[in-house]
């Protein structure tokens, strides 16, 4: 139900993430306006109160905060520059979050021109997956101006629990690319733990529940530690998002000189996936490279990941 005095949200991009995010922002009182090139993707949303738009600059049109959540920088650089736009068509309140996982530097390009129109701009990735979107309980890791990143503080707390300002423009971008080279890294250590708990003949389900009590606990390991063992590989984030965000660390880093071999390392095993066609499926099918380099198999199902 819509409360009065809460700002109003026109947010781009009602995939996995947003439609699970813009839900919150409804249930929080907020009004919304939703906007996606699936035109299917908002149904939920305008069930649950949203207003439909038929473009980026409509959905902001009137609003305190233009919200977007896209796959990567092109879709963001889209929604900003391109027709229907919201660098001509701005939201009343001048105030634009990006929850993207994208490129650290094409949101300072951003964040600059932005400012020169008179409009704030936050780079706000998120961590927690569907699960974490769904029972609004993500990390929001936030980069720009002290004074946007208030105005954008209600909105937050309305989809996540761990909100933290970590910097100026493009610092949420850093700090998310950090998250998910630990992320990549940490699956593969799963993998090949698998790989030869289950070549040993131990009962993986014993191996993981052991492993959870101990030092190698991980979110991973907890989340999509069954999935791996099923063999199931439904999507909630996709090898082919992984796969992207691994290509914005090594780009990132490579510009900084800064040497990351395990993250290369990994992002290697991630083509060896979308070359064999899994780029759709759940990061849980990373374990199936392990499967084709020892020539195994698990359980191979799909489903809700
Ligand atoms: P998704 O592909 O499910 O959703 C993206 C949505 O954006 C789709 O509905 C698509 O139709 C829409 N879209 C694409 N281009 C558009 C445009 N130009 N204008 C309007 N809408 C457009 O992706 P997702 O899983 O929701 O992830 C979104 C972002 O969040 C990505 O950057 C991803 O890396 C990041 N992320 C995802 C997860 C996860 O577990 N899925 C977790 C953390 C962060």
């Amino acid at each position: 139900m819509q409360q009065q005095g809460k700002g109003s949200v026109g947010f781009i991009g009602l995939g996995t993430m947003g439609r699970e995010m813009a839900a919150n922002l409804l249930k929080a009182g907020h009004p919304v306006r939703v906007f996606d090139v699936v035109p299917g993707a908002t149904a939920a949303a305008v069930a649950a109160g949203a207003v439909a738009a038929s473009n980026p600059a409509d959905a902001a049109s009137g609003c305190d905060v233009a919200i977007s959540m896209l796959p990567d920088t092109p879709q963001v650089e889209e929604v900003i520059y391109g027709e229907g736009g919201l660098l001509n068509a701005p939201p009343a309140g001048k105030l634009i979050v990006d929850m993207s996982t994208i490129s650290p530097v094409a949101v300072r390009r951003m964040h600059g021109d932005l400012a020169k129109a008179g409009v704030a701009f936050i780079d706000a990735p998120v961590s927690g997956g569907p699960v974490g979107a769904k029972n609004a309980a993500l990390s929001i890791m936030a980069g720009g101006d002290a004074e946007a990143f208030a105005r954008a503080e209600p909105y937050f707390k309305a989809m996540g629990t761990t909100i933290s300002h970590v910097g100026a423009s493009g610092a949420g971008q850093t700090v998310k690319l950090c998250n998910q080279l630990i992320c990549g890294i940490n699956l593969q250590a799963i993998c090949e733990a698998l790989a030869l708990g289950r070549a040993s003949g131990v009962d993986l389900e014993q191996l993981r529940h052991v492993l959870l009590g101990g030092s190698a606990a991980s979110w991973m390991l907890d989340k999509l530690g069954p999935q791996m063992i099923a063999g199931e590989t439904g999507a909630g984030f996709r090898i082919d998002l992984m796969f992207k965000d691994l290509r914005l660390v090594q780009e990132h880093a490579q510009a900084l000189n800064v040497p990351l071999p395990g993250t290369a390392l990994v992002t290697s095993q991630y083509v060896e996936a979308r070359a064999h066609g899994e780029g759709a499926n759940g990061n849980q099918a990373l374990f199936r490279v392990y499967d084709r380099m020892s020539n195994q198999t698990s359980n191979q199902t799909s489903g809700e990941g």
